[in-house]
Order: C-alpha cells, then sequence, then structure tokens
C-alpha cells in the first residue's frame, strides 16, 4: 500500500487540487496496486490504458482550472453498471463478452464529474448472493483474515468486489448496488463505509436489473466523508428512470461533522435475535452509548413485522428477477448456444449461460407468479411489504429521526462455509438489510469496530426516506469514536 493509496479520497482530490500529485501519478500507483493484488479476484477487468488516459485528461482541466468535484479520483465500477465500451457481464456467462455502447447514468455522472475508471469490479452473479461465490468468474478473497489463520474469507456479497477493492486500497472508491444489502453487507464485512440510498435517489438507468423494485446503487468509500462526496455525484434525477426522484441532491458533504444533538434514534426490539454472537449485540451497545454521549436520544422502538421480510423477500426479489432475466435468451446479448430451433436454442443458451443460484430465482420466481400460486405467494408478500413500510412509517411519524441496528448477524464467514446444503443459511445473511430495501428507506453500513478474532463489524443506520443527510451526520459519529480498520496486506 503506498502513501497514494492511502488517502482519502477527500484527501486525494484536495491533494489533486493543490498539484501535490497528478491524477496520473494517482492512477499509476493504483494500477500498481491492483496489479499485485490480483490473488484477492476483486477486479474482472482492469482497464489501465483507459484510466491513463482519463487521468490525463484530468489533470488537463485541473492545469485549467476546471476540475469537477472528482477530478482525478480513481474508481472502481461493479460489473453491473453498463460501461460504453468496456466489458459489462454482471459476472454471467450469459453476458460473456457483452460490451455495452452507452453508460448507466451512474457512470457517466461520475465520469462528467471528472472520476477516472481503473477497472470493472467482481459481484455474484446477477447481484444475487451475499458471498461473491456465485459469480462467474470466481469468489473474491477478502483482505481480511481471522486472527493467525490463513483462511480465506468472503468480503461479502454481492459487490464483493467492490468492498474489497476499497477495503484492500485498490480504488479510493467504488460503485455497488444493493437490492436486499449488497451494499451494506460486504461494507459491515470490509471494515467500509457503504450507503443504500433511499428508493429513486440514484437513477437504475444502465445497470443490469435485478429486482426493479428493490435495486438501488450506492458508493463504497473508507469514510463516511466520502461516501458522501461519491453519493451526491451519483445521485439525481433522471428522465430516463421513472421511477428516480425529481428532487435536488444536497450538499451532503456539509452533513458531515453536524451535530447529532437531540436527535431521536430507534433501536428496534425486533432485531435483538435468539442466537446471536454476543459480539454483535456488544457492538449495538457500543454505538447507542456513542451516540448518547454525542447528545442523541435513545428510544425503544417497535417494527413487529420485521420477521416477515426475509421470506417476503425471497418471494419479491426472485419474481422481478424472473421477469428481468427473460431477455437473456441468446438472441439480443452474450452467449449462444446453437439449437435445432429457437426454442432448443433459446433452453440450451439459458441452461448453459445461467448458474446455480440464478437458475433457482429464476424458477422461484416464476411459481410465485404463475396462475394459481399468484394470490398465495407474490399477491401475499406485496402485502406484507406495505406492512413492513407502514411500521417504519409509524416509527418516523413518532418523531424518530433514524434507526440504529447491527448490519450483519455475523461478522465476515470462510468461503465454501456457508449455504452448501442450505441456501436459506446464506439468505439470513441479509436479515437486517431488506427490510430497508422492501420499505425503500435510505441505509448506512458504518465500521463500529473489531470481533474477537481481529474482523470488522458495522452497524447499520435507517433513515428517513430522502435524508440521507442525517445518516451522514450520525455515522460519521461512529466513525470518529470508532477508528477506522485496515487490513494487513499479505497479498
Ligand atoms: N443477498 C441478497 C440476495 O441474494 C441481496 C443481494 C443484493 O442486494 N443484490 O438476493
Amino acid at each position: 500500500m503506498s502513501e497514494l493509496t492511502s488517502l482519502t479520497l477527500a484527501a486525494a482530490r484536495d491533494g489533486l487540487r493543490s498539484k501535490e500529485f497528478s491524477a496520473v501519478e494517482l492512477a499509476d500507483a493504483h494500477l500498481l496496486a491492483m496489479e499485485k493484488a490480483r490473488a484477492l479476484n476483486a477486479y474482472v477487468l482492469e482497464t489501465p490504458e483507459r484510466a491513463l488516459a482519463m487521468a490525463k485528461a484530468a489533470d488537463a482541466r485541473i492545469a485549467l482550472g476546471k476540475a469537477g468535484p472528482l477530478e482525478g479520483i480513481p474508481l472502481a465500477v461493479k460489473d453491473l453498471f453498463c460501461t460504453e465500451a468496456v466489458r459489462t457481464t454482471a459476472c454471467s456467462h450469459i453476458l460473456d463478452n457483452f460490451v455495452p455502447t452507452y453508460d448507466s447514468t451512474v457512470t457517466a455522472q461520475l465520469w462528467r464529474d471528472g472520476a477516472v475508471l481503473l477497472g470493472k469490479t467482481n459481484n455474484d452473479e446477477f447481484a444475487m448472493g451475499s458471498s461473491n461465490e456465485t459469480s462467474y468468474f470466481g469468489p473474491v478473497t477478502s483482505p481480511w483474515r481471522r486472527k493467525g489463520s490463513n483462511t480465506r474469507l468472503t468480503p461479502g456479497g454481492s459487490s464483493g468486489g467492490s468492498a474489497a477493492a476499497v477495503a484492500a486500497h485498490l480504488c479510493l472508491g467504488a460503485t455497488g448496488t444493493d437490492t436486499g444489502g449488497s451494499i451494506r453487507q460486504p461494507a459491515a464485512f470490509t471494515g467500509t463505509v457503504g450507503i443504500k440510498p433511499t428508493y429513486g435517489r440514484v437513477s437504475r438507468w444502465g445497470i443490469v436489473a435485478f429486482a426493479s423494485s428493490l435495486d438501488q446503487a450506492g458508493p463504497f468509500t473508507r469514510t463516511v466523508r466520502d461516501a458522501a462526496i461519491l453519493l451526491r455525484s451519483m445521485a439525481g434525477p433522471d428522465d430516463k428512470d421513472t421511477t428516480c426522484a425529481d428532487v435536488p441532491v444536497p450538499d451532503y458533504e456539509a452533513a458531515v461533522g453536524r451535530s447529532v444533538k437531540g436527535l431521536r434514534i430507534g433501536v428496534p426490539k425486533e432485531y435483538r435475535l435468539e442466537g446471536m454472537p454476543a459480539e454483535i449485540e456488544k457492538i449495538w451497545e457500543q454505538g447507542r452509548a456513542w451516540l448518547k454521549a454525542a447528545g442523541a436520544e435513545l428510544v425503544e422502538v417497535s417494527l413487529p413485522h420485521t420477521k416477515y421480510a426475509l421470506p417476503a423477500y425471497y418471494i419479491v426479489a426472485p419474481a422481478e428477477a424472473s421477469s428481468n432475466l427473460a431477455r437473456y435468451d441468446g438472441v439480443r446479448y452474450g452467449l449462444r448456444e446453437p439449437g435445432g430451433d429457437i426454442r432448443e436454442m433459446y433452453e440450451k443458451t439459458r441452461a448453459a449461460g445461467f448458474g446455480a443460484e440464478v437458475r433457482r430465482r429464476i424458477m422461484i420466481g416464476t411459481y410465485v407468479l404463475s396462475a394459481g400460486y399468484y394470490d398465495a405467494y407474490y399477491l401475499r408478500a406485496q402485502k406484507v411489504r406495505t406492512l413492513i413500510k407502514r411500521d417504519f412509517e409509524q416509527v418516523f411519524d413518532a418523531g424518530v429521526h433514524a434507526i440504529l441496528t447491527p448490519a450483519t448477524p455475523s461478522a465476515a464467514f470462510g468461503l465454501g462455509e456457508k449455504g452448501g446444503a442450505d441456501p436459506v443459511e446464506m439468505y439470513l445473511n441479509d436479515i437486517f438489510t431488506v427490510t430497508v430495501n422492501m420499505a425503500g428507506l435510505p441505509g448506512i453500513a458504518v465500521p463500529a469496530g473489531l470481533d474477537g478474532q481481529g474482523l470488522p463489524l458495522g452497524l447499520q443506520l435507517i433513515g428517513r426516506p430522502f435524508d440521507e443527510e442525517t445518516l451522514f451526520a450520525t455515522a460519521e459519529v461512529i466513525e470518529q469514536a470508532a477508528g477506522r480498520f485496515t487490513p494487513k496486506p499479505w497479498w
């Protein structure tokens, strides 16, 4: 890890503006770090030529005094975002060698603001997973290890590559997407900051769709301030996505450092699970104490439908996925397996192109949407979703500004350790995060400490719709108290 790769995004921005170093030097330092860290498998595509060309252009704009908010900042992009002329696969075989002819709105806005693309990061296939193990390119290995052990751990998923790249100093920030926890869970597992904004805050245009009513993009960074900076560039209204809200984007960075005095922070009793490791309970308690010391008022709240969120999510998300993934038929994108007629070609292509977890989701989704089962499963799950949303509304209406919970029910686990025999074991990772997607609310994961094995643990703050600012202010209080956590390089 060189000095340049250890900078925060904010410090790098300031250093570039005051010409302490150039964007080309900054990009070079990161490209070198990426080369040395290939064992992590965080990137599925490195784009060094593009990075250097973009950095050169950034240096020219800085020299002219025309620097954008992210001018010269090297970033990684999850392979779920379409990038013009740069291969985008969602880490699925079925999108083999798919090269988009356009950028997603999010990435277009990053380049508009001067950012530099280092490469595309690994993720679970079509973002379905919690460990990055369903990727066609193989799993990501976390830069973290348990004390005194060489066991390869997961960085979490589905945005595992982005989380690992940020934690291992292979970029200054990265994009992720979160349908049920795919930003917050990997952030918690890697000691990084990750925020899933309010549904509608960030355009979904050009992002490979998983479950369209739940998907939201957001940033991974090493500090809360950096997340605020990056989200501001990613967010905003977009005519190309009708679900993208037409509301102005505040200066999130200005919210960092804002006092939390007098804020009411809810602590939901339903998030205290039986069999939850004592260390998770301890870190949660610690978080409460930190916020209290900063002047916030902690109040116990109830979200009674919490226990139905995960089962309802695993109906709604596969239902939408089965519809979204119908477009991969061997005609329009990527892989094609020849067959005797068009039907056989579809079948062979889809059988060969989708991995086991994606096939499972398509089958579940098709089942719950089929005639005779629609009312019993899909419609019922939608009703449950409304109740979950109402739980949160009632808490916020009663004057609570944000809700504090653990981000995950455990620290990172070993590759191959979970979900082999029973997929539900893997799904349980999202128990604290899916509720937030079901309700369309913003949620941030912030590192809060290390467990007895030396692995990061994160806390989650859930906010009112479109109030990401309170989350940044509150998360920064935790960050200030907890400090920052960096893995020791072994790669
Ligand atoms: N782990 C959850 C799933 O597999 C969530 C994934 C995500 O947020 N993209 O569906």
